[in-house]
């Protein structure tokens, strides 16, 4: 099936357009890698890979709002790979001290709506090829916010997104890992810091953060 897909729409390198990859290793070497974060807002450390532009941007636009859904395994890819040659101490430091990947949720009517949560499928994938442990069950979006694109602000986009976040019923499980938030883009950390407090509600333990984008 996905060779015939791969016929009739072929993969295009979203920087380049050069056709069979969606972001070929040409332009990989060529985007640039930003550096992690010191402990700041409440938060152990932190870490956004790419600058939210370019061709990043391109395949989230494209991945969030053009449900081009199959680019995730790319992006995935990107990400492990730039993690493991730039970043190899700190992915040692997240298996050696129990560190358990969580997306960000969508409320459920934002994801009935496109059918999917681009963060919940690029963290479960870089997770798997991580072998860090993954849960999409600890965290409940129980308000449905603006888009915080539409606020321009740091002090409204801070409004939106304040205690949004609830705990699952399962959460008490993961009460002696380490925690890493995971979102495809970080722009003020709002949404970022809000799962953050809801999580060190139930556990005093790290909470890191982890985005693909920084816009
Ligand atoms: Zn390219």
């Amino acid at each position: 099936m996905s060779l015939i897909l791969d016929l009739i729409f072929p993969k295009k390198c979203y920087g380049c357009g050069q056709t069979g990859e969606y972001i070929c290793s040409k332009c990989q070497k060529n985007i640039n890698i930003l550096n992690t974060k010191p402990p700041q807002n409440g938060f152990n450390g932190g870490l956004s890979l790419f600058k939210y532009h370019s061709f990043i941007k391109s395949a989230i636009v494209d991945l969030k709002y053009g449900f081009v859904s199959d680019n995730t395994n790319d992006l995935a890819d990107f990400c492990v790979k730039t993690l493991k040659s730039k970043f190899p101490n700190l992915i040692k430091y997240w298996h050696q001290n129990n560190f358990v990947l969580i997306p960000i949720p969508l409320h459920q009517s934002r994801q009935n709506w496109r059918g999917f949560n681009q963060s919940d499928i690029l963290s479960q994938k870089i997770a798997s090829k991580l072998s860090l442990d993954f849960s999409n069950q600890i965290l409940i979006r129980y308000q449905n916010t603006a888009v915080q694109a539409r606020f321009k602000n740091i002090k409204d986009r801070k409004n939106n997104v304040a205690n949004i976040f609830s705990l699952s019923p399962v959460s008490g499980k993961f009460k002696h890992q380490n925690f890493i938030l995971f979102d495809d883009v970080c722009t003020t950390q709002s949404t970022l810091i809000s799962a953050q407090k809801t999580l060190k509600i139930s556990s005093p333990n790290q909470c890191w953060f982890l985005t693909l984008s920084a816009g």
